[in-house]
């Protein structure tokens, strides 16, 4: 008689990298025949995938195996935070396994030994492209792990070594197997983006009967003709990143870079030990602009970094209000534990840093809603996320998942999420635009 399949509760914290990581597991486990709970209480075991990089992060981490623990009793921790398995066990000694980031062996091996797998070929087939978290149009593309640098602010290469990129033939082959399953949007993430393949120096791989180079210049070229969108992130402003605009002025690639920049001035880059911090990027990005017009500029920064005087964050203003990024994330500094940045002199005191943030994000808005004003009269492509009673809501090339704004589209109750339209733009404020659906 069949066994009725165990089933696996799954909590995913972090980035997209870990995501990537969490849906691997889910994928293994699916193809042994386990089901997915989806409440704790009904889950044979727990699965928390946690997150390291800041202490708030952690803090909710150790949250999230509590509530686990509560509510089911048998939990399995991976991610990130299991790098520090003294504080996840000081915290909850009686979790059955701690494992690191992309140990998916060893946390297959923990859920077999919890609940053992009632495993039927025939019945538990999984779909080729895997099984993903994230809605079915759209999908994160990891094309490397680890990273080579040494950002003082930053423990990664710590948690997750130097840079191991994927060969481009294993990459392409997943994208092809996303895209035939549906997917209209693949998001290429890494820890360093432009960096792909300098471990394997650069090797090339078959793909279609030709060979493709570990680059990112070949990779993009290479997804640019699946017909689907390909968003970059995570790129760093390293020279051969100008090959890239001309394939998104010819509409292969999404005109969307997103660049970490994280500081302007010249000293605190280099205290931050930031790649690619001597680029002269306000030339860069108007060079950019200058062939492809339509591209978004997407960043995030750092506020209050140990020894950031007045006149070097008034140095990131200045810049700021010159480079016009379309959009920006901005986070005050935060001591991560084993971070070498904790050591510098003078740290930032919270009121500084609040009051910084505070500056920068109000300047940040008015120069976000001057960008999105230059939309109002134009047709952009949305892809379709949600649709409700009231209309839908999607996105155009210019906005990320989960990050960026959104077009609303009200009364486009026909639509399903995964189309793509082309939509009228009629309105904008500093996040979102508003529009109707051409000849809808
Ligand atoms: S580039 Fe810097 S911030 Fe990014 S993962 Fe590497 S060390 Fe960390």
């Amino acid at each position: 008689m069949q066994r009725s399949p165990a089933k696996v509760g799954f909590v995913s914290l972090g980035c997209p990298k870990a995501l990537v990581d969490s849906e691997r597991i889910l994928t293994k486990l699916r193809a042994e025949g386990y089901d997915v709970a989806d409440t704790h209480e009904a889950a044979d075991v727990v699965v928390v995938n946690t997150c390291g990089f800041l202490d708030s992060a952690r803090a909710e981490s150790l949250e999230a195996i509590g509530e686990a623990m509560a509510r089911n009793g048998r939990v399995i921790v991976t991610g990130c935070m299991g790098m520090d398995e003294g504080a996840i066990r000081g915290a909850h000694p009686d979790v059955l396994s701690v494992t690191g980031p992309h140990q998916y062996e060893a946390v297959v091996a923990a859920v077999h030994q919890a609940a053992p797998p009632a495993h039927d070929p025939f019945l538990d087939l999984v779909p080729a492209a895997g099984l993903r978290l994230t809605p079915r149009h759209y999908a994160y593309l990891k094309i490397s792990e680890g990273c080579n640098h040494r950002c003082t602010f930053c423990i990664i290469p710590h948690l997750r070594g130097d840079l191991v990129s994927r060969p481009a033939g294993e990459v392409m082959a997943e994208a092809e197997a996303l895209v035939e399953a549906g997917v209209r949007e693949l998001l290429v993430i890494s820890q360093d983006t432009s960096a792909y393949g300098v471990d394997l120096k650069h090797a090339a791989d078959p793909w279609r009967g030709r060979p493709v180079r570990a680059h990112m210049t070949d990779l993009c070229a290479a997804l640019g003709e699946l017909g689907v969108w390909v968003r970059l992130h995570y790129v760093y402003p390293y020279p051969h990143v100008d090959e890239v605009i001309p394939l998104m002025a010819q509409g292969r690639v999404l005109p969307y870079l997103d660049i970490p920049f994280q500081h302007a001035n010249p000293r605190v880059l280099k205290a931050m030990r930031r790649p690619a911090h001597q680029e002269k990027t306000l030339d860069r990005i108007a060079a950019w602009r200058a062939d492809c017009p339509d591209l978004t500029i997407r960043s995030t920064f750092i506020v209050g970094f140990p020894g950031e005087t007045e006149a070097e964050f008034e140095d990131l203003l200045d810049w700021l209000d010159a480079a016009e990024l379309d959009r920006v994330g901005c986070f005050q500094y935060e001591p991560v534990a084993g971070a070498p940045a904790n050591d510098l002199a003078e740290p930032v005191d919270e009121d500084e840093k609040q009051e910084r943030w505070e500056r920068l994000m109000d300047l940040q808005r008015a120069v976000s809603e001057r960008r999105l004003a230059r939309w109002v009269g134009r047709e952009v492509p949305v892809l379709v996320d949600e649709v409700d009673g009231e209309g839908a809501t999607g996105r155009s090339p210019a906005d990320a998942p989960e990050i960026d704004g959104v077009v609303h589209l009200p009364g486009a109750t026909d639509l399903v999420a995964g189309d793509l339209v082309t939509a009228v733009i009629e309105e904008s404020d500093e996040f979102d635009l508003w529009g109707r659906v051409r000849g809808g």
